[in-house]
């Protein structure tokens, strides 16, 4: 746990160091209140709707800024129907129970729609296969640029362990294509920077505290990656795999970090739960191996990995070593039997 100034992220380096209070803390998420609307249909008038009208503004649903009433109409209705199908829901149009559940989870802070255009699932056509998305008019980094330098904003005092959680990151998406990511030590000339705010920190996109938006990242070529610094962070290194962890209040560093480093490279938000891409994260989940969906839709952009196998079809990391360590407590247990059988052998005879 590392004292932040002027944020006050905390950061976990295992899942034995995290209070019990963070598990009890779970529930108390910028957006539980959401939960209360559960059952609102169209053409009611419900306290608290407003602010849902906000939160689909917020993240593209809903364009223009009037309409911030309490009335559930057209417009929030349509909202929900796009919603739904970007999550994969049913599509209903109501406040269902299965619709607030993902609602209310934390998630980055880009917006799933961009103009009013959707290139989640709610926009594509219903046999269209990729899931992936990319900003408007497809921006990446130039041809020339294949070295990219990355830098911390120096006041978050980051420790060389949360460092290395990013160096894993950027890892993960250079495997894949010909990008290289090399750490500046100056934030003059890096291309993408990266930091720890609280609240309003100047992009005209605050960040709400505890839970809610996570972080949020720029599009090519702006170099910006931004976390939320009242969150508090596991920075595990692969000791946990995904959905280990309790449901908790702190959120695995690296699966966010791997997520906001796609927004950097030019990728949107896709509809594929198993993505890296996918908007939202619950908390205690953990989730950083590119999914196939992830790595078709950055090698769209940039082509793979000339010194690899373009990753594909690349078992995952974290399956090798479950399998590696499958395979060697089989030998290990078929040594024990067969050590067992002899001195079973042996107290026979000696009997
Ligand atoms: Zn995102
Ligand atoms: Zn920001």
């Amino acid at each position: 746990m590392v004292p932040m100034n002027p944020i006050s992220a905390k950061f976990y380096s295992n899942v034995s160091s995290i209070p019990p209070l963070q598990f009890l803390n779970a529930t108390q998420n910028a957006w539980e209140t959401f939960s209360k609307l559960a059952g609102c249909h169209i053409g009611e008038n419900i306290n608290g709707l407003s602010k849902l009208k906000q939160y689909f503004r917020r993240f593209g649903y809903i364009t223009g800024t009037n309409n911030c009433t309490d009335d559930f109409d057209d417009v929030l209705q349509s909202a929900i129907n796009t919603y739904q199908k970007n999550f994969n829901l049913k599509v209903t149009g109501k406040l269902d129970s299965s619709t607030l559940r993902q609602i209310v989870k934390p998630r980055c802070g880009n917006p799933d729609m961009i103009d009013g255009v959707s290139e989640m699932n709610g926009g594509k056509k219903l046999r269209a296969t990729e899931r992936y998305s990319f900003f408007p008019g497809k921006p990446r980094w130039p041809k020339r640029k294949r070295d990219l330098t990355y830098a911390y904003v120096p006041q978050n005092n980051l420790t060389d362990e949360v460092k290395r959680v990013f160096a894993r990151a950027f890892t993960r998406w250079a495997e894949v294509t010909p990008l290289n990511f090399t750490r500046s030590e100056s934030l003059l000339g890096a291309d993408i920077v990266i930091g720890f705010f609280s609240g309003e920190h100047g992009d005209g996109e605050p960040f709400d505290g505890a839970m809610g938006t996570l972080a949020h990242a720029s599009s090519p070529p702006t170099g910006m990656l931004h976390l939320d610094g009242d969150e508090d962070w596991l920075i595990s290194d692969g000791e946990i795999s995904r959905r280990v962890l309790p449901v908790t209040s702190v959120v695995d560093l690296e699966s966010v970090a791997v997520h906001e480093i796609g927004h950097l490279l030019g990728l949107g938000h896709s509809s594929v739960e198993d993505a890296i891409m996918f908007p939202a994260i619950s908390g205690g989940d953990r989730k950083v191996e590119l999914a196939k969906d992830d790595i078709e839709g950055i090698q769209h952009l940039y082509g793979g990995n000339p010194n690899g196998d373009g990753g594909v079809s690349k078992p995952s990391r974290e399956n090798e070593s479950t399998g590696g360590a499958g395979d060697s407590v089989r030998r290990w247990s078929g040594l024990v039997f067969i050590l067992s059988s002899i001195a079973t052998c042996l107290w026979l005879i000696c009997v």
